[in-house]
């Protein structure tokens, strides 16, 4: 088997799902005692976030070209970048890397495209929700993307960086993300995006009155099939 390398701690809640969904994945297709072969490296989110939130994407970069750089010396043939955000700087990453970079929003594209859906909602980081690099993506597979108004915007963000990363899940964020969902809906999407790796914590696959597209799990099931290829 391949090794496929992980970048995570982006946060760590979501990625002790990868790795969680990449060994039952792998399990599932090979059998026996198969497990994931993998390398990871799990950042320090603390500097990260701050940088992020102080629009320093420089070093923020920095602190993941330096741990690409890692994943690629210690054996990695390709890499998940394990949060869909840092895929803002996913190409600064992939060149430190060398090697490919299994890009989050394809699978979801793949996906999305597969149900025949038109008009994604993205639940996601305010940077995720407000810059392009996400939704311009899914944009080029021909989809259109709904995000939530400015308020709703306030509540989804927060509640990543105030609670899920933190290991968090409240059942009034739960009940408030409910309501973000049916207000997108009214304005006409067909299906929601979970783009922030951490989404799944809160909102199971029947939450809300959308079908969901979980990037967590399209991401890993990227991956299982790169590791069984
Ligand atoms: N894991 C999150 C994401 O998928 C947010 C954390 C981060 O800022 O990387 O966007």
């Amino acid at each position: 088997m391949r090794m496929l390398g992980v970048l995570g701690g982006m946060s760590w809640t979501s990625t002790a799902a990868y790795y969680r969904g990449l060994n039952l994945g792998v399990a599932a297709r090979l059998g026996g005692h198969h497990s994931a072969r993998l390398l990871v490296s799990s950042v320090d989110f603390d500097p990260v976030v701050h940088a992020q939130h102080d629009g320093d994407w420089d070093l923020a970069t920095s602190v993941l070209t330096e741990a690409a750089r890692g994943l690629r010396s210690g054996g990695a043939q390709a890499m998940l970048l394990a949060t869909n955000t840092m895929h803002k700087v996913a190409d600064a990453v992939e060149e430190a890397f060398g090697a490919p970079l299994l890009h989050i929003a394809d699978p979801t594209a793949d996906a999305l495209q597969a149900d025949g859906r038109t008009a994604v909602a993205l639940l996601a980081t305010r940077f995720t929700m407000e810059q392009d690099f996400y939704a311009g993506r899914l944009r080029e597979h021909g989809l259109d993307v709904v995000v939530p108004d400015e308020a709703d915007r306030e509540t989804v963000h927060r509640v990543i960086y105030d609670e899920l990363v933190h290991d968090v899940v409240r059942q009034e964020s739960r009940t408030a993300y409910l309501g973000v969902i049916e207000r997108l809906a009214e304005r006409g999407a067909d299906s929601l995006v979970l783009g922030c790796t951490e989404i799944g914590l809160l909102l199971g696959p029947d939450d809300g009155i959308l079908p969901q597209y979980d990037t967590t799990a399209l991401h890993v099931a990227a991956g299982v099939d790169w590791l069984c290829a």
